[in-house]
């Protein structure tokens, strides 16, 4: 989906939903009779160009177990937890910071103006802090707000028990459109 917005810089929108890896089983009691209880929307940012925004619509889908009456959320292949941007977009600001010895300054810079990302500072700062320490990947679980009668399937300490997608999508499939 292509929209112009002023000064004919072009938004690009992918949409991500879970309901496109529909669990299989239920994770506490292996039924297969799964329904989709509710979802929330989140817009993800993503490396652009000086021309193009692009932005992830993605749909976190809290689906429930019609058996046991669970409900159970699923790890989206590409979309890690709780995160308000794509792993390319901190794989660019490691690489151009911790490999090509940029400054976190410039790197925010030209994320801000070249990529069309909005981001802080600090959080580019934070960002390469984790990654220089080990490979460590940031999850902000403030991001998550599941429903009152949460399982609590995803943990606070922020373990996450994935749930087995279906089989018959290809990995191909999976590899966001250039
Ligand atoms: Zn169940």
């Amino acid at each position: 989906m292509k929209e112009n917005v002023d000064d004919g810089i072009e938004l690009e929108i992918r949409e991500y939903s879970d309901a496109d890896f529909f669990p299989e089983q239920c994770p506490h009691c292996k039924s297969s009779h799964i329904k989709r209880l509710s979802y929330r929307m989140r817009e993800i940012q993503d490396l652009g160009t000086p021309r193009i925004c692009r932005r992830i619509h993605y749909e976190r889908v809290y689906f429930q177990c019609t058996e046991c009456k669970e409900i159970f959320t699923i790890l989206h292949p590409l979309i890690p937890i709780g995160t308000r941007f794509m792993p390319g977009v901190i794989d660019y600001v490691i690489t151009r910071v911790l490999k090509k010895g940029d400054s976190i300054r410039r790197v925010w810079q030209d994320l801000k103006e070249l990529h069309l990302v909005k981001v802080s500072k600090s959080t580019v700062q934070r960002w390469v802090n984790e990654h220089g320490n080990r490979n460590y990947l940031p999850i902000d679980l403030s991001e998550e707000t599941p429903p009152p009668n949460f399982s609590g399937f995803l943990s606070l300490d922020g373990t996450f028990k994935s749930v087995k997608v279906k089989k018959n999508v290809k990995k191909n499939d999976l590899s966001p459109a250039r």
